[in-house]
């Protein structure tokens, strides 16, 4: 089974996360967005990592998307209920 560190959502897909609500948040962004997981699921489809959902949302994060590539944001999941953790 899968064995997860936490805040990690690289191989945790939408359709392993349960709770009905997704909720990303960036502490130094400043953003917090929830979304309907079913709404997820009919747009993106549940096999959609959670890494790539973690992406979209943060499309207008400067510090995601900054010069050089390298991921400063903090946006992370939160009140996952994935999977057998
Ligand atoms: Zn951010």
């Amino acid at each position: 089974m899968l064995r997860m560190r936490k805040n990690s959502c690289d191989q945790i897909t939408v359709r392993q996360h349960r709770a009905p609500i997704i909720a990303l948040e960036c502490d130094i962004c400043d953003r917090r967005t929830d979304l309907d997981r079913k709404v997820v699921v009919r747009q993106f489809g549940a096999s959609l990592p959670l890494r790539q959902l973690r992406r979209r949302l943060t499309v207008g994060c400067s510090r995601m998307n900054c010069a050089d590539s390298i991921d400063r944001c903090q946006a992370r999941f939160l009140d996952m209920d994935v999977g057998n953790e």
